[in-house]
């Protein structure tokens, strides 16, 4: 099942719990804008190659569209569309006013040299201007970019505009507009999201024990996050494979062994080397997807043992394998709600630089924690009301909101 088909089947379940018309569905599974570019390269050797670049605006009644880009060779329109539909829910289930959005180019990040990089970013950058700006579209780091890329699309923008325009993008350097707390966000709101479903199963998080799917931007902080509030996080992994300690791991210690050059945590010191599929089926109380799509599926689904599956991935569970999972009892806490700190703090992110007044890091925090356990709270409740998952009631709520939007904005002409 594609993540085009999942988000769609997701959005069904919705309209179905909410007893919206055919018109309005269509109207919601339907991107407003959808623009394909060719991003050609000049390479490093002198050659040329051209690139598929994406960008989808899935929604825009509640404000201006707002979602990542992401680098990824297996990245194309559907699964654009997909991302920027999940992106329009999770904007307005935590009450930002946010329409979603996704881009996206068809590279792998790895194969190119830095001036490459930034030849791609700055090309696609332009590609898409005429539709991306701070009252527009608000672009972000996804799989495979991140504060640098952020960097070079602001210039970029700002450089044909003739002057700096900060909130065009988010998740940039702090020193031109970022925010503090944004490099962290979403993987502290994985954490709060952890937290908020193990107590309401009134299980202590000291001690748990939490494996870790994709060692990125979100896993690798989510992993230290945890670690540091004193969870037992027993496996990690990325694109190599993973690694296994029953006592723990250290992942401050793993974050700086990448950043200090090595390619993969497998083959860090005092670890046993685990596959991906191995890691997503260990016995332990919290499963963090936080890599690519579809990783749970119909496959494994009966063979997961972790308690809590914390989405910090966007679509990592399918349908088929949400519905054995909760028939087996396992609590989902979904991607719209689970990884939604990062757009919560970009948001802050935009407020900020619109007004040029920088906030302090603990404010941040602060903010985050209180959106995020709101997000937490009106979610199970509706959960437990309607007698659906948290999957389900997240998306009643992000889906309900939109469809009122367009209620009360009413269809032109
Ligand atoms: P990233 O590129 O920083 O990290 C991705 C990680 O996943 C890397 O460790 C990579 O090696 C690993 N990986 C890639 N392919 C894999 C595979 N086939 N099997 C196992 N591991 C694999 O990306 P990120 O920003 O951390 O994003 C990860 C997920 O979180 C994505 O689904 C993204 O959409 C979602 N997300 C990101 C943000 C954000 O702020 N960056 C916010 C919300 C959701």
């Amino acid at each position: 099942m594609s993540a085009l088909d999942s988000a769609n089947h997701q959005l069904a379940e919705a309209v179905k719990q909410l007893g919206l018309d055919d018109g309005l569905h269509q109207l919601l599974a339907t991107p407003r804008r959808s623009m394909q570019v060719a991003v050609p390269l000049r390479r490093d050797d002198g050659t040329m190659t051209v690139l598929a670049g994406y960008r989808v605006q899935h929604n825009l009644s509640r404000g201006p569209a707002k979602g990542g880009i992401r680098f990824h060779p297996h990245t194309d329109l559907d699964e654009v569309r997909a991302l920027a539909m999940w992106m329009t829910w999770k904007c307005a289930l935590i009450g930002i006013p946010y329409g979603g959005a996704k881009g996206g180019v068809a590279v792998d990040p790895r194969l190119l040299s830095r001036n490459e990089l930034e030849r791609v970013t700055r090309r696609y950058a332009s590609e898409i201007m005429p539709i991306i700006g701070p009252e527009k579209d608000i672009p972000a780091p996804d799989v495979g970019t991140d504060e640098q890329t952020m960097a070079w699309m602001m210039d970029t923008y700002s450089a044909h505009q003739g002057y700096t325009v900060t909130g065009v993008v988010t998740g940039k350097p702090v020193s031109v507009g970022g925010s503090l707390g944004r490099g962290g966000a979403t993987s502290r709101g994985v954490m709060y999201a952890t937290f908020s479903a193990l107590r309401a199963a009134a299980v202590d998080h000291r001690g748990a024990t939490v494996a870790v799917q994709g060692f990125g931007k979100v896993g690798g902080l989510a992993a230290q996050y945890l670690h540091d509030a004193g969870c037992n996080v027993v496996a990690v992994s990325d694109v190599k494979g993973g690694v296994y300690n029953p006592r723990g791991l250290n992942p401050a210690a793993l974050i700086r062994h990448l950043r200090s050059g090595a390619e993969s945590v497998v083959g860090y010191p005092g670890t046993d080397e685990i596959s991906n599929d191995e890691l997503i089926e260990l016995d332990v109380d919290v499963l963090v997807p936080a890599a690519l799509e579809g990783v749970i599926s119909d496959e494994n689904a009966d063979r997961i043992q972790a308690r809590f599956v914390v989405e910090g991935a966007n679509g990592p569970t399918t349908p088929d394998a949400d519905a054995v999972l909760e028939d087996r009892g396992i609590v989902v806490v979904p991607d719209i709600l689970a990884n939604a700190g990062g757009v919560a703090v970009s948001y802050f992110e935009w407020v900020q630089d619109l007004q040029a007044y920088f906030w302090s890091e603990d404010e941040v925090n602060d903010r985050l924690k209180v959106l995020m356990e709101r997000a937490y709270d009106e979610v199970s409740e509706l959960a437990d009301q309607r007698g659906v998952s948290l999957r389900t009631a997240a998306q009643m709520i992000g889906v309900g909101r939109v469809a009122e939007a367009h209620r009360l904005r009413g269809l032109y002409p």
